[in-house]
């Protein structure tokens, strides 16, 4: 056997998983994959994670976790995992990656879920300056401004409603003519007073500052063809997110959206040995102190899972 734990993923989830494995002294080797301290390392400031009462930028919070799991000799592998599967014989798991096939007790996987852009010109660079797919995590920056929320669905609906407490004004720019949301909170939003539809639309392109902060966007009838400019502050994306779930092949059920199912109350998967935590196996929450949370959890299980040998 080579390694007793591989944990996938360099998030909050991973790299909390490697802080407890690492002091229960299973020397757990981590696989960053290409975004080394995953999604937090494309957000500026972070105010509620906690700990950190005058707030902390994304990037220096999962620098520091990263030193906090190298210090227990947690070893990080800076490649990306291709595939995981079980060796019929004696149930060992085999993680491929870029780099090599590596052999393991048990595997965590904590490789996070991609939020979705419609892809257009300048989309990237305007991600954390006023383009986010997160109105927990960002909403309360954006106080008295107009805001927008791009999607039709019931998460669509949920972060309008709470973006209400904060904005001046929020437009919901959905597709089609109706929304795709439950009964109960269609009524929520369109009965609101802040909350303004703008039906069959999408957004055609983005308009930034001489600061590279978004001002305006334009918007696109898609049954008239006719465009428009709209002054905004920031776009809330809420049109889903892609678990990154894809390379793991049978071993775990995943919902229709490609997240993983975990056994109630832990994070095991339908396979012995395979654990997930964080974002790739949470459809609600996606938050960084959730992910750390089910990190530990991960962690603890792998460890008493481990044990039994
Ligand atoms: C712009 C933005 C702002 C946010 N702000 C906040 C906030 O203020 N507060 C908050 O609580 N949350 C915030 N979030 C949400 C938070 O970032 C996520 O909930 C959290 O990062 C999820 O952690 P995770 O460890 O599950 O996954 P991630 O952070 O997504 O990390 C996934 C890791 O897996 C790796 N990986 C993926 N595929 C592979 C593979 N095949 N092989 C190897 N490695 C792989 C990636 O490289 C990455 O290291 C924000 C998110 C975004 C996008």
């Amino acid at each position: 056997m080579d390694e007793q734990l591989i944990i996938i993923g360099a998030g909050p989830a991973g790299y909390t998983a490697a802080i407890y494995a690492a002091r229960a002294s299973l020397k757990p080797l981590l696989f960053t994959g290409g975004q080394i301290g995953g999604q937090l390392t494309t957000t500026t400031e972070v105010e509620n994670f906690p700990g950190f009462a005058e707030g902390i930028m994304g990037p220096d919070l999962m620098f520091q976790m990263s030193e906090q799991a190298q210090k227990f000799g947690t070893r990080f592998a800076y490649e990306d995992v291709i595939s995981v599967t079980q060796q019929s014989c004696d149930d060992v798991f085999v993680v491929t990656t870029s780099g090599g096939a590596y052999k393991s007790k048990a595997v965590i996987i904590a490789t996070g879920a991609t939020a979705r852009y419609l892809g257009i010109d300048g989309e990237k660079a305007l991600i954390g300056h006023g383009l986010t797919a997160c109105a927990t995590c960002d909403g309360s920056f954006y106080r008295d401004v107009p805001v927008c929320v791009v999607g039709g669905g019931d998460s669509a609906c949920e972060e309008a409603h709470f973006l209400t407490r904060f904005a001046s004004k929020v437009y919901i720019i959905h597709r089609r003519d109706e929304l795709r949301a439950s009964k109960a909170m269609q009524k929520r939003v369109l009965e609101h007073d802040k909350i303004e539809m703008i039906w069959d639309s999408t957004i055609a392109a983005y308009q930034s500052d001489k600061d590279g902060e978004l001002e305006s966007i334009t918007l696109e009838n898609l049954k008239t063809g006719e465009q428009s400019s709209l002054d905004l502050k920031c776009v809330f994306m809420a049109i889903g997110h892609t678990p990154n779930s894809s390379f793991l092949g049978d071993l775990a059920d995943r919902d229709d959206a490609g997240f993983i199912i975990r056994k109630p109350d832990c994070t095991l998967t339908k396979t012995p040995g395979l654990f997930a935590a964080g974002d790739v196996a949470d459809a609600i929450y996606k938050q960084a102190i959730s992910a750390a949370g089910m990190g530990c959890w991960a962690a603890l299980d792998a460890e008493r899972y481990i044990n039994q040998f």
